[in-house]
Protein backbone atom coordinates (compact mmCIF):
# COMPACT_ATOMS: atom_id res chain seq x y z
CA UNK A 1 0.00 0.00 0.00
CA UNK A 2 1.59 3.32 -1.21
CA UNK A 3 0.92 6.22 1.54
CA UNK A 4 -0.42 8.92 -0.03
CA UNK A 5 0.89 12.74 0.37
CA UNK A 6 0.52 14.87 3.18
CA UNK A 7 -1.89 17.84 2.20
CA UNK A 8 -4.18 20.31 4.28
CA UNK A 9 -6.46 19.60 6.28
CA UNK A 10 -9.80 17.80 4.11
CA UNK A 11 -13.46 18.58 4.93
CA UNK A 12 -14.91 15.79 7.12
CA UNK A 13 -18.21 17.57 8.25
CA UNK A 14 -21.09 19.33 6.55
CA UNK A 15 -22.43 22.11 9.13
CA UNK A 16 -20.52 19.91 11.52
CA UNK A 17 -22.11 16.84 10.88
CA UNK A 18 -19.39 15.01 11.18
CA UNK A 19 -19.13 10.80 10.21
CA UNK A 20 -17.55 8.16 10.56
CA UNK A 21 -14.15 7.13 9.27
CA UNK A 22 -14.56 3.34 7.49
CA UNK A 23 -11.90 2.36 5.02
CA UNK A 24 -10.97 6.22 4.39
CA UNK A 25 -14.23 7.15 3.10
CA UNK A 26 -16.31 9.74 5.53
CA UNK A 27 -19.71 8.15 6.27
CA UNK A 28 -22.75 8.04 8.42
CA UNK A 29 -23.76 5.13 10.63
CA UNK A 30 -25.66 2.39 8.80
CA UNK A 31 -29.15 3.33 10.93
CA UNK A 32 -28.79 7.07 10.35
CA UNK A 33 -28.72 8.02 13.77
CA UNK A 34 -26.91 10.91 15.81
CA UNK A 35 -26.12 12.64 18.67
CA UNK A 36 -24.82 15.98 19.80
CA UNK A 37 -22.21 17.39 21.18
CA UNK A 38 -22.40 20.48 23.76
CA UNK A 39 -20.24 23.00 25.44
CA UNK A 40 -20.03 21.61 29.09
CA UNK A 41 -19.73 25.39 29.57
CA UNK A 42 -22.30 26.58 28.05
CA UNK A 43 -24.86 23.91 26.82
CA UNK A 44 -26.41 26.14 24.13
CA UNK A 45 -23.22 26.02 21.92
CA UNK A 46 -23.38 23.13 19.90
CA UNK A 47 -20.17 21.62 18.88
CA UNK A 48 -21.52 19.19 16.00
CA UNK A 49 -23.56 16.22 15.63
CA UNK A 50 -22.27 12.67 15.47
CA UNK A 51 -22.86 9.59 14.17
CA UNK A 52 -24.67 7.21 16.62
CA UNK A 53 -22.91 3.50 15.48
CA UNK A 54 -24.58 -0.04 15.74
CA UNK A 55 -22.83 -3.36 15.31
CA UNK A 56 -23.36 -2.77 11.34
CA UNK A 57 -20.52 -0.03 11.70
CA UNK A 58 -17.91 -1.82 13.98
CA UNK A 59 -18.43 -4.68 11.45
CA UNK A 60 -17.46 -2.04 8.14
CA UNK A 61 -14.88 -0.63 10.56
CA UNK A 62 -13.41 -3.84 11.45
CA UNK A 63 -13.33 -5.78 8.01
CA UNK A 64 -11.72 -2.42 6.47
CA UNK A 65 -8.99 -2.81 9.18
CA UNK A 66 -8.26 -6.09 8.46
CA UNK A 67 -8.37 -5.27 5.09
CA UNK A 68 -5.57 -2.69 5.64
CA UNK A 69 -3.69 -4.49 7.86
CA UNK A 70 -2.06 -7.10 4.71
CA UNK A 71 -0.15 -4.41 3.18
CA UNK A 72 0.52 -2.32 6.62
CA UNK A 73 2.20 -5.03 8.15
CA UNK A 74 4.38 -5.24 5.29
CA UNK A 75 5.22 -1.44 4.77
CA UNK A 76 8.18 -0.86 7.01
CA UNK A 77 8.09 -0.19 10.59
CA UNK A 78 10.79 3.20 9.78
CA UNK A 79 8.33 4.39 7.02
CA UNK A 80 5.32 3.50 9.01
CA UNK A 81 7.17 5.50 11.79
CA UNK A 82 7.61 8.79 8.95
CA UNK A 83 3.98 9.26 9.08
CA UNK A 84 4.00 9.36 12.78
CA UNK A 85 6.38 11.68 12.66
CA UNK A 86 4.28 14.23 10.23
CA UNK A 87 1.84 13.80 12.43
CA UNK A 88 3.28 15.08 15.14
CA UNK A 89 4.53 18.04 12.85
CA UNK A 90 0.97 18.46 11.84
CA UNK A 91 -0.27 18.53 14.99
CA UNK A 92 2.10 21.10 16.22
CA UNK A 93 0.83 23.52 13.50
CA UNK A 94 -2.94 23.21 14.31
CA UNK A 95 -1.80 23.23 18.65
CA UNK A 96 -4.10 26.24 19.03
CA UNK A 97 -7.12 25.33 17.00
CA UNK A 98 -7.40 21.82 18.22
CA UNK A 99 -6.81 23.01 21.69
CA UNK A 100 -9.76 25.57 21.59
CA UNK A 101 -11.76 22.84 20.36
CA UNK A 102 -11.01 20.27 22.77
CA UNK A 103 -12.44 23.50 25.24
CA UNK A 104 -15.76 23.35 23.54
CA UNK A 105 -16.11 19.58 23.62
CA UNK A 106 -15.00 19.12 27.43
CA UNK A 107 -14.34 22.23 29.03
CA UNK A 108 -10.63 21.99 30.48
CA UNK A 109 -9.00 25.07 30.45
CA UNK A 110 -7.34 26.47 27.03
CA UNK A 111 -3.55 25.70 28.84
CA UNK A 112 -4.56 22.17 29.80
CA UNK A 113 -6.34 21.32 26.18
CA UNK A 114 -2.61 22.77 24.82
CA UNK A 115 -1.32 20.62 27.25
CA UNK A 116 -3.30 17.22 25.85
CA UNK A 117 -2.17 18.33 22.05
CA UNK A 118 1.39 18.57 23.07
CA UNK A 119 1.18 14.54 24.87
CA UNK A 120 -0.21 13.47 21.66
CA UNK A 121 2.67 15.53 19.96
CA UNK A 122 5.22 14.22 22.26
CA UNK A 123 3.63 10.74 21.62
CA UNK A 124 4.08 10.84 17.97
CA UNK A 125 7.72 12.11 18.30
CA UNK A 126 8.70 9.29 20.59
CA UNK A 127 6.68 6.72 18.31
CA UNK A 128 8.18 7.85 15.57
CA UNK A 129 11.43 6.93 16.63
CA UNK A 130 10.38 3.58 17.45
CA UNK A 131 9.93 2.99 14.17
CA UNK A 132 14.34 2.14 13.80
CA UNK A 133 14.34 0.66 17.29
CA UNK A 134 11.43 -1.79 18.23
CA UNK A 135 14.48 -3.92 19.32
CA UNK A 136 14.22 -7.77 19.56
CA UNK A 137 16.68 -9.69 21.36
CA UNK A 138 19.32 -12.59 20.08
CA UNK A 139 20.70 -15.10 21.86
CA UNK A 140 22.89 -18.42 21.75
CA UNK A 141 21.37 -21.46 20.62
CA UNK A 142 22.25 -25.00 22.30
CA UNK A 143 23.22 -26.38 19.69
CA UNK A 144 25.90 -25.86 16.44
CA UNK A 145 25.57 -23.61 13.75
CA UNK A 146 22.08 -22.61 15.15
CA UNK A 147 20.57 -19.16 15.74
CA UNK A 148 17.99 -17.45 18.08
CA UNK A 149 15.95 -14.31 18.12
CA UNK A 150 12.92 -12.84 19.19
CA UNK A 151 11.27 -10.78 16.86
CA UNK A 152 7.93 -8.49 17.76
CA UNK A 153 5.15 -8.88 15.22
CA UNK A 154 2.25 -6.70 15.20
CA UNK A 155 -0.92 -8.18 16.60
CA UNK A 156 -3.99 -7.72 14.03
CA UNK A 157 -6.64 -5.40 14.35
CA UNK A 158 -6.95 -3.29 17.84
CA UNK A 159 -10.53 -2.49 19.13
CA UNK A 160 -9.93 0.49 21.41
CA UNK A 161 -12.26 2.43 23.74
CA UNK A 162 -11.13 5.95 24.95
CA UNK A 163 -12.63 7.93 27.67
CA UNK A 164 -13.29 11.76 27.67
CA UNK A 165 -10.65 13.43 29.83
CA UNK A 166 -8.19 13.34 27.45
CA UNK A 167 -9.74 12.89 24.23
CA UNK A 168 -6.51 13.51 21.99
CA UNK A 169 -3.71 12.31 24.52
CA UNK A 170 -5.47 8.83 25.07
CA UNK A 171 -6.18 7.84 21.87
CA UNK A 172 -2.74 9.14 20.70
CA UNK A 173 -0.79 6.92 23.21
CA UNK A 174 -3.15 3.98 22.10
CA UNK A 175 -3.17 4.52 17.79
CA UNK A 176 0.62 5.91 17.71
CA UNK A 177 2.45 2.80 19.31
CA UNK A 178 -0.26 0.31 17.39
CA UNK A 179 0.23 1.94 14.16
CA UNK A 180 4.41 2.11 14.62
CA UNK A 181 4.02 -1.62 15.10
CA UNK A 182 1.94 -2.71 12.19
CA UNK A 183 -1.78 -3.15 13.07
CA UNK A 184 -4.64 -1.17 12.10
CA UNK A 185 -7.07 0.13 14.29
CA UNK A 186 -10.36 0.67 15.10
CA UNK A 187 -11.55 3.41 17.28
CA UNK A 188 -14.57 4.17 19.47
CA UNK A 189 -14.26 7.61 21.27
CA UNK A 190 -16.24 8.82 24.45
CA UNK A 191 -19.70 10.17 22.95
CA UNK A 192 -18.73 13.61 24.95
CA UNK A 193 -15.96 13.98 23.18
CA UNK A 194 -15.63 12.69 19.87
CA UNK A 195 -13.90 15.93 18.23
CA UNK A 196 -10.74 15.85 19.61
CA UNK A 197 -10.59 12.13 18.28
CA UNK A 198 -11.74 13.28 14.92
CA UNK A 199 -8.64 15.75 14.68
CA UNK A 200 -6.22 13.23 15.91
CA UNK A 201 -7.40 10.84 13.07
CA UNK A 202 -7.54 13.38 10.24
CA UNK A 203 -4.25 14.71 11.04
CA UNK A 204 -3.02 11.09 10.74
CA UNK A 205 -4.60 10.84 7.49
CA UNK A 206 -3.42 14.26 6.49
CA UNK A 207 0.04 13.25 7.39
CA UNK A 208 -0.37 10.00 4.79
CA UNK A 209 -1.49 7.41 7.19
CA UNK A 210 -3.21 5.08 4.29
CA UNK A 211 -7.16 4.13 4.13
CA UNK A 212 -8.75 1.52 6.63
CA UNK A 213 -5.41 1.71 8.54
CA UNK A 214 -6.91 3.83 11.26
CA UNK A 215 -11.19 3.43 11.09
CA UNK A 216 -13.46 5.73 13.70
CA UNK A 217 -16.78 4.82 14.64
CA UNK A 218 -18.64 7.15 17.16
CA UNK A 219 -21.33 6.56 19.31
CA UNK A 220 -22.76 5.16 22.70
CA UNK A 221 -20.52 2.00 25.10
CA UNK A 222 -23.68 -0.67 24.44
CA UNK A 223 -24.12 -0.22 21.15
CA UNK A 224 -20.70 0.48 19.86
CA UNK A 225 -18.07 -0.48 22.45
CA UNK A 226 -19.56 -3.72 23.19
CA UNK A 227 -19.41 -4.76 19.63
CA UNK A 228 -16.04 -3.83 19.22
CA UNK A 229 -14.67 -5.62 21.83
CA UNK A 230 -17.04 -8.91 20.96
CA UNK A 231 -16.07 -8.88 17.11
CA UNK A 232 -14.42 -11.99 15.86
CA UNK A 233 -11.97 -9.98 13.42
CA UNK A 234 -10.79 -7.71 16.86
CA UNK A 235 -7.57 -8.97 17.52
CA UNK A 236 -6.60 -7.39 20.89
CA UNK A 237 -8.42 -4.70 22.80
CA UNK A 238 -7.40 -1.52 24.75
CA UNK A 239 -9.82 0.01 26.44
CA UNK A 240 -9.27 3.20 28.78
CA UNK A 241 -12.03 4.40 31.37
CA UNK A 242 -14.02 2.87 34.35
CA UNK A 243 -13.39 -0.19 36.29
CA UNK A 244 -16.70 -1.06 36.21
CA UNK A 245 -17.34 -1.01 32.39
CA UNK A 246 -13.76 -2.00 32.14
CA UNK A 247 -14.54 -5.51 34.40
CA UNK A 248 -17.29 -6.17 31.59
CA UNK A 249 -14.64 -5.38 28.67
CA UNK A 250 -12.07 -7.88 30.03
CA UNK A 251 -14.89 -10.81 30.87
CA UNK A 252 -15.85 -10.41 27.32
CA UNK A 253 -12.08 -10.05 26.04
CA UNK A 254 -11.23 -13.11 27.87
CA UNK A 255 -14.06 -15.22 27.28
CA UNK A 256 -12.91 -15.03 23.62
CA UNK A 257 -8.86 -15.23 24.71
CA UNK A 258 -8.03 -11.90 23.16
CA UNK A 259 -5.64 -9.58 24.91
CA UNK A 260 -6.71 -6.54 26.46
CA UNK A 261 -5.36 -3.81 28.15
CA UNK A 262 -7.34 -2.59 30.99
CA UNK A 263 -6.60 1.23 32.35
CA UNK A 264 -9.18 2.29 34.68
CA UNK A 265 -9.74 4.50 38.06
CA UNK A 266 -7.87 5.80 41.05
CA UNK A 267 -8.07 7.36 44.28
CA UNK A 268 -4.53 8.75 44.19
CA UNK A 269 -2.85 9.94 47.61
CA UNK A 270 -0.65 12.76 48.30
CA UNK A 271 1.64 12.49 51.74
CA UNK A 272 2.43 15.80 53.33
CA UNK A 273 5.26 15.19 55.97
CA UNK A 274 5.52 17.35 59.13
CA UNK A 275 9.13 18.32 57.60
CA UNK A 276 7.91 19.76 54.14
CA UNK A 277 7.81 23.05 52.39
CA UNK A 278 4.21 23.60 52.73
CA UNK A 279 3.21 26.38 50.70
CA UNK A 280 5.01 24.06 47.92
CA UNK A 281 2.89 20.86 48.50
CA UNK A 282 -0.50 23.56 48.87
CA UNK A 283 0.38 24.49 45.65
CA UNK A 284 0.83 21.05 44.49
CA UNK A 285 -2.72 20.48 45.92
CA UNK A 286 -4.17 23.30 44.13
CA UNK A 287 -3.29 21.78 40.62
CA UNK A 288 -3.46 17.95 41.42
CA UNK A 289 -6.94 18.16 43.18
CA UNK A 290 -8.64 20.65 40.87
CA UNK A 291 -6.43 20.58 37.38
CA UNK A 292 -8.63 19.14 34.68
CA UNK A 293 -11.60 19.81 37.34
CA UNK A 294 -10.38 16.93 39.61
CA UNK A 295 -11.48 14.70 36.47
CA UNK A 296 -8.45 12.77 35.79
CA UNK A 297 -7.30 9.20 36.56
CA UNK A 298 -4.50 10.57 38.16
CA UNK A 299 -6.26 13.38 40.46
CA UNK A 300 -5.20 14.12 44.12
CA UNK A 301 -8.40 12.92 46.00
CA UNK A 302 -6.72 12.12 49.10
CA UNK A 303 -4.34 14.43 50.81
CA UNK A 304 -2.82 12.52 53.92
CA UNK A 305 -1.58 15.14 56.21
CA UNK A 306 0.92 15.15 59.16
CA UNK A 307 -1.17 16.26 62.48
CA UNK A 308 1.34 18.58 63.30
CA UNK A 309 1.05 20.54 59.91
CA UNK A 310 -2.97 19.39 59.44
CA UNK A 311 -4.43 22.71 60.46
CA UNK A 312 -2.28 25.03 58.70
CA UNK A 313 -2.16 23.25 55.38
CA UNK A 314 -6.60 23.04 55.79
CA UNK A 315 -6.52 27.10 56.00
CA UNK A 316 -3.90 27.38 53.37
CA UNK A 317 -5.88 25.01 50.59
CA UNK A 318 -9.55 26.31 51.61
CA UNK A 319 -8.50 29.91 51.06
CA UNK A 320 -6.54 29.17 47.76
CA UNK A 321 -9.38 26.95 46.60
CA UNK A 322 -11.88 29.79 47.27
CA UNK A 323 -9.90 31.80 44.85
CA UNK A 324 -9.95 29.62 42.07
CA UNK A 325 -11.76 31.27 39.17
CA UNK A 326 -14.38 28.78 37.28
CA UNK A 327 -15.70 29.52 34.40
CA UNK A 328 -15.97 28.85 30.96
CA UNK A 329 -12.10 27.55 30.23
CA UNK A 330 -11.83 29.92 26.92
CA UNK A 331 -12.10 33.17 29.30
CA UNK A 332 -8.39 34.70 29.98
CA UNK A 333 -8.09 34.08 33.94
CA UNK A 334 -10.23 31.07 34.16
CA UNK A 335 -8.42 28.36 36.34
CA UNK A 336 -11.07 25.64 36.63
CA UNK A 337 -13.78 24.80 33.93
CA UNK A 338 -16.86 22.81 34.31
CA UNK A 339 -17.45 19.21 34.55
CA UNK A 340 -17.95 17.31 31.50
CA UNK A 341 -21.84 16.59 31.89
CA UNK A 342 -24.69 16.70 33.79
CA UNK A 343 -24.30 12.99 35.39
CA UNK A 344 -20.79 13.91 36.34
CA UNK A 345 -22.06 16.97 38.29
CA UNK A 346 -24.55 14.42 40.29
CA UNK A 347 -21.95 12.06 41.00
CA UNK A 348 -20.23 15.05 42.64
CA UNK A 349 -23.54 16.16 44.82
CA UNK A 350 -23.91 12.41 45.53
CA UNK A 351 -20.60 11.95 47.26
CA UNK A 352 -20.82 15.49 48.96
CA UNK A 353 -24.27 13.91 50.55
CA UNK A 354 -22.33 10.48 51.18
CA UNK A 355 -19.31 12.34 52.89
CA UNK A 356 -21.70 14.84 54.97
CA UNK A 357 -23.58 11.55 56.16
CA UNK A 358 -20.64 9.89 57.11
CA UNK A 359 -19.48 12.37 59.24
CA UNK A 360 -16.59 14.76 57.29
CA UNK A 361 -16.92 18.17 57.21
CA UNK A 362 -17.14 20.43 54.65
CA UNK A 363 -14.90 23.14 54.51
CA UNK A 364 -15.76 24.95 51.18
CA UNK A 365 -17.62 24.29 48.18
CA UNK A 366 -19.96 21.21 48.04
CA UNK A 367 -22.48 22.52 45.39
CA UNK A 368 -23.21 23.28 41.58
CA UNK A 369 -22.78 26.84 40.79
CA UNK A 370 -25.56 28.82 39.40
CA UNK A 371 -24.96 32.19 39.14
CA UNK A 372 -24.82 34.14 35.83
CA UNK A 373 -21.71 33.07 34.86
CA UNK A 374 -22.39 29.89 35.31
CA UNK A 375 -26.07 29.36 34.25
CA UNK A 376 -25.71 27.47 31.04
CA UNK A 377 -22.91 24.85 32.14
CA UNK A 378 -22.21 22.01 34.43
CA UNK A 379 -19.91 24.32 37.07
CA UNK A 380 -19.20 22.89 40.50
CA UNK A 381 -17.27 24.45 42.95
CA UNK A 382 -14.18 23.18 44.42
CA UNK A 383 -14.56 21.34 47.84
CA UNK A 384 -12.30 19.81 50.22
CA UNK A 385 -13.59 17.69 53.37
CA UNK A 386 -11.81 17.74 56.32
CA UNK A 387 -11.74 15.16 59.35
CA UNK A 388 -11.82 12.21 56.84
CA UNK A 389 -11.62 9.05 57.81
CA UNK A 390 -10.01 6.15 55.36
CA UNK A 391 -12.28 3.65 55.82
CA UNK A 392 -15.72 6.33 54.70
CA UNK A 393 -16.88 6.34 51.13
CA UNK A 394 -15.40 9.37 50.01
CA UNK A 395 -12.00 8.27 51.39
CA UNK A 396 -12.10 4.75 49.13
CA UNK A 397 -14.52 5.74 45.67
CA UNK A 398 -13.49 7.27 42.84
CA UNK A 399 -15.96 11.27 42.39
CA UNK A 400 -14.00 12.02 39.26
CA UNK A 401 -15.48 15.26 40.25
CA UNK A 402 -13.51 18.35 42.20
CA UNK A 403 -13.67 17.24 45.43
CA UNK A 404 -10.87 16.10 47.55
CA UNK A 405 -10.78 14.28 51.05
CA UNK A 406 -8.45 15.34 53.67
CA UNK A 407 -7.09 12.82 56.10
CA UNK A 408 -4.55 12.93 59.20
CA UNK A 409 -2.22 10.59 60.28
CA UNK A 410 0.62 10.42 63.35
CA UNK A 411 3.39 9.05 61.38
CA UNK A 412 4.77 7.94 58.00
CA UNK A 413 4.24 4.40 58.65
CA UNK A 414 0.33 5.07 59.16
CA UNK A 415 0.03 7.22 56.14
CA UNK A 416 1.64 4.49 53.70
CA UNK A 417 -0.74 2.44 55.54
CA UNK A 418 -3.99 4.92 54.49
CA UNK A 419 -2.43 5.14 51.30
CA UNK A 420 -2.33 1.30 50.21
CA UNK A 421 -5.29 0.68 51.85
CA UNK A 422 -7.39 1.07 48.84
CA UNK A 423 -9.03 -0.90 45.95
CA UNK A 424 -7.02 1.29 43.33
CA UNK A 425 -3.68 1.57 42.53
CA UNK A 426 -2.72 4.21 39.95
CA UNK A 427 -0.66 7.26 41.16
CA UNK A 428 0.54 8.54 44.86
CA UNK A 429 2.72 11.33 46.03
CA UNK A 430 4.81 12.44 48.82
CA UNK A 431 6.07 15.83 50.04
CA UNK A 432 8.72 15.55 52.30
CA UNK A 433 12.73 16.99 52.32
CA UNK A 434 13.62 13.52 54.08
CA UNK A 435 15.56 12.09 51.40
CA UNK A 436 15.35 8.35 53.57
CA UNK A 437 11.92 8.97 53.70
CA UNK A 438 11.15 9.23 50.31
CA UNK A 439 12.69 6.57 49.33
CA UNK A 440 11.22 4.75 51.53
CA UNK A 441 7.97 6.45 50.14
CA UNK A 442 8.83 5.33 46.56
CA UNK A 443 9.46 1.03 47.37
CA UNK A 444 6.62 1.29 49.66
CA UNK A 445 3.59 2.68 48.39
CA UNK A 446 1.70 0.71 46.01
CA UNK A 447 0.74 2.37 42.87
CA UNK A 448 1.93 2.35 39.45
CA UNK A 449 3.27 5.80 39.82
CA UNK A 450 4.94 7.79 43.02
CA UNK A 451 6.01 11.54 42.67
CA UNK A 452 8.05 13.38 44.96
CA UNK A 453 7.61 16.79 45.93
CA UNK A 454 4.87 16.77 43.04
CA UNK A 455 1.05 16.35 42.97
CA UNK A 456 -0.45 12.75 41.63
CA UNK A 457 -0.64 14.44 38.83
CA UNK A 458 2.26 14.66 35.50
CA UNK A 459 2.84 11.87 33.84
CA UNK A 460 5.10 11.92 30.70
CA UNK A 461 4.77 10.27 27.34
CA UNK A 462 7.74 7.93 27.59
CA UNK A 463 7.35 6.26 31.03
CA UNK A 464 5.01 3.38 31.78
CA UNK A 465 1.70 4.40 32.54
CA UNK A 466 -0.98 2.57 34.14
CA UNK A 467 -1.76 0.73 37.88
CA UNK A 468 -2.30 -2.14 40.17
CA UNK A 469 -5.63 -3.55 41.50
CA UNK A 470 -8.61 -2.06 40.08
CA UNK A 471 -6.62 0.89 38.44
CA UNK A 472 -5.21 -2.26 35.62
CA UNK A 473 -4.91 -5.31 34.78
CA UNK A 474 -1.13 -5.72 34.14
CA UNK A 475 -0.47 -3.33 30.94
CA UNK A 476 1.08 0.06 30.91
CA UNK A 477 0.83 2.69 28.00
CA UNK A 478 3.13 5.02 27.69
CA UNK A 479 7.29 4.31 26.63
CA UNK A 480 8.44 1.47 25.45
CA UNK A 481 6.20 -0.78 27.39
CA UNK A 482 3.58 -0.25 25.10
CA UNK A 483 5.21 -1.82 22.59
CA UNK A 484 4.98 -5.18 24.80
CA UNK A 485 0.75 -4.88 23.97
CA UNK A 486 1.06 -3.87 20.51
CA UNK A 487 3.05 -6.50 19.32
CA UNK A 488 3.30 -9.85 20.08
CA UNK A 489 6.60 -11.80 20.17
CA UNK A 490 7.48 -14.97 18.05
CA UNK A 491 11.32 -16.62 18.75
CA UNK A 492 13.17 -17.46 16.05
CA UNK A 493 15.58 -20.45 15.61
CA UNK A 494 17.40 -20.59 11.96
CA UNK A 495 19.71 -24.00 11.88
CA UNK A 496 22.41 -23.60 9.54
CA UNK A 497 24.25 -26.93 10.23
CA UNK A 498 22.83 -28.99 7.08
CA UNK A 499 21.88 -31.66 9.55
CA UNK A 500 19.08 -32.56 12.20
CA UNK A 501 19.64 -31.52 15.41
CA UNK A 502 17.25 -31.67 18.08
CA UNK A 503 16.98 -29.68 21.25
CA UNK A 504 17.45 -31.33 24.40
CA UNK A 505 18.38 -34.54 23.53
CA UNK A 506 21.44 -33.74 20.76
CA UNK A 507 24.71 -32.37 22.71
CA UNK A 508 25.20 -29.59 20.31
CA UNK A 509 29.11 -30.57 19.63
P1 LIG B 1 -16.59 5.00 31.05
O1 LIG B 1 -16.11 3.70 31.55
O2 LIG B 1 -17.97 5.41 31.36
O3 LIG B 1 -16.45 5.05 29.46
C1 LIG B 1 -15.23 4.80 28.82
C2 LIG B 1 -15.52 4.34 27.41
O4 LIG B 1 -16.16 3.07 27.46
C3 LIG B 1 -16.43 5.26 26.62
O5 LIG B 1 -15.97 5.36 25.29
C4 LIG B 1 -17.76 4.53 26.67
O6 LIG B 1 -18.62 4.80 25.58
C5 LIG B 1 -17.30 3.08 26.63
N1 LIG B 1 -18.27 2.11 27.12
C6 LIG B 1 -19.28 2.30 28.00
N2 LIG B 1 -19.97 1.15 28.18
C7 LIG B 1 -19.38 0.22 27.40
C8 LIG B 1 -19.63 -1.16 27.15
N3 LIG B 1 -20.63 -1.81 27.74
N4 LIG B 1 -18.82 -1.82 26.30
C9 LIG B 1 -17.79 -1.19 25.71
N5 LIG B 1 -17.52 0.11 25.89
C10 LIG B 1 -18.29 0.82 26.73
O7 LIG B 1 -15.52 6.07 31.56
P2 LIG B 1 -15.52 7.65 31.32
O8 LIG B 1 -16.59 8.25 32.16
O9 LIG B 1 -15.49 7.96 29.86
O10 LIG B 1 -14.09 8.03 31.90
C11 LIG B 1 -13.84 8.20 33.25
C12 LIG B 1 -13.15 7.00 33.84
O11 LIG B 1 -11.97 6.71 33.08
C13 LIG B 1 -12.67 7.24 35.24
O12 LIG B 1 -12.92 6.10 36.03
C14 LIG B 1 -11.18 7.44 35.08
O13 LIG B 1 -10.42 7.17 36.22
C15 LIG B 1 -10.87 6.53 33.96
N6 LIG B 1 -9.62 6.90 33.28
C16 LIG B 1 -8.54 6.10 33.44
C17 LIG B 1 -7.33 6.44 32.85
C18 LIG B 1 -6.11 5.55 32.99
O14 LIG B 1 -5.25 5.59 32.14
N7 LIG B 1 -6.00 4.76 34.05
C19 LIG B 1 -7.23 7.60 32.09
C20 LIG B 1 -8.36 8.41 31.96
C21 LIG B 1 -9.56 8.03 32.56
Amino acid sequence: MKASKPKASSSTTTKHNYLNLIGGHWQPAAGGATFKNRNPADTSDLVGTFPASTVKDVDAAVRAAREAFKTWRLTPAPKRAEILYRTGTLLAERKEEYARLMTREMGKVLDETRGDVQEAIDTAFYMAGEGRRMFGQTTPSELQSKFAMSVRMPVGVIGMIAPWNFPMAIPSWKLFPALVCGNACVIKPAEDTPLSTLNLVQTLMDAGLPPGVVNIVFGFGPEAGAPLVEHPGVDAVSFTGSSEVGRMVGQTAAGLFKPCSLEMGGKNAMIVMDDADLNLAVEGALWGAFGTTGQRCTATSRILLHKKIAGKFTRELVKAAEKLRVGNGLNDGVQMGPQVNQQQVETSERYIKIAREDGATLETGGKRLTGKAHANGYFFAPTIFSGVKSKMRIAQEEVFGPVVALLEFKSFEEAVEIANGISYGLSTSIYTRDVNRAYRAMRDLEAGITYVNAPTIGAEVHLPFGGVRKTGNGHREGGTTALDFYTTWKAVYVDYSERLQRAQIDTGE
